[in-house]
């Protein structure tokens, strides 16, 4: 075990807070989007986070990699059932990502255009324009999600990666290179301070779901129900306002329109 661990290794934001502060000091720690970046003498690991739950999550994490100096990838996704970037809501938290210095790109959904009936080629495109609109600057690199499921097609797939500069799943994140995730809340080859120490090259990539972090570490299960109960304690939140709004209408024996009755 390396010699920066302070407690047990546990998806916990205490140890992702040392894992960050280790590599932002022996590595050179990188965006998707920085890939084109000379290399500084110390082993390159890019560092990505896919949002597939949680956009308070993922700004917690953003907030935490800030602190320590280090700017990494977040890739969100513009239908997801668990948030949304199009509301007002999710819009400043984009703009949150990028004001915090990290990347924002696009974890696209086959299965959803495919679902839902739409040409993938034309709905990825607009989408990445979409995103790009609301982070205020084009997006650059591109990750797939559920690669397992969403098996496309090599003509499809070559048009998709030519949109973007930089797709996560590609050269040299992925084909050439070495690459661990705690998708599903698991290393399969190990939590990241397993390979901290290693200076061997190709670069590393290193996907981490914020989803997983939290402030205790707990079973995933746990963690996606705290999560969503999280998210939907501001959703209620809100409507509490828009009560509070409709009764002083009510109160004023008028509607919206202003015209009493
Ligand atoms: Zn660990
Ligand atoms: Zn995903």
């Amino acid at each position: 075990m390396m010699a920066i661990l302070t407690g047990p290794c546990e998806f916990s934001r205490r140890h992702l807070g040392e894992l960050l502060s280790f590599a932002a000091e022996h590595c050179q720690l990188l965006p998707i989007r920085d890939a084109e970046l000379p290399e500084d003498g110390r082993p390159r690991t890019y560092l990505r986070h896919d949002i597939d739950h949680s956009m308070l999550d993922a700004l917690d994490v953003a907030a935490l990699e800030a602190e320590h100096g280090v700017r990494s990838t977040y890739f969100v996704q513009l239908h997801s059932t668990f948030y949304d970037v199009m509301s007002e809501q999710g819009h400043g938290q984009l703009r949150r990502l990028v004001e915090l210095g990290h990347e924002v790109g696009f974890h696209y959904d086959i299965t959803y255009y495919r679902r839902t009936g739409q040409s993938i080629e034309a709905a990825f495109r607009r989408d990445l324009a979409l995103l790009g609109d609301l982070v205020g600057q084009p997006v650059r690199s591109i990750s797939r999600h559920d690669p397992s499921a969403a098996h496309l097609e090599p003509e499809l797939l070559a048009k998709i990666r030519g949109a973007a500069p930089f797709d996560a799943y590609a050269s040299p994140f992925f084909e050439q290179g070495r690459y661990i995730s705690d998708s599903t809340g698991s290393f399969r080859s190990g939590c990241w301070c397993r390979h901290l120490g290693e200076g061997r090259k190709p670069p590393l990539q290193v996907l981490i779901h914020p989803i997983w972090w939290g402030e205790q570490a707990q079973q995933w299960q746990a963690r996606l129900r705290s999560s969503a109960e999280r998210e939907a304690r501001q959703r209620v939140a809100a409507v509490d306002d828009i009560i509070d709004y409709y009764q002083r209408f009510l109160d004023m024996g008028r509607d919206f329109a202003g015209k009493n009755a």
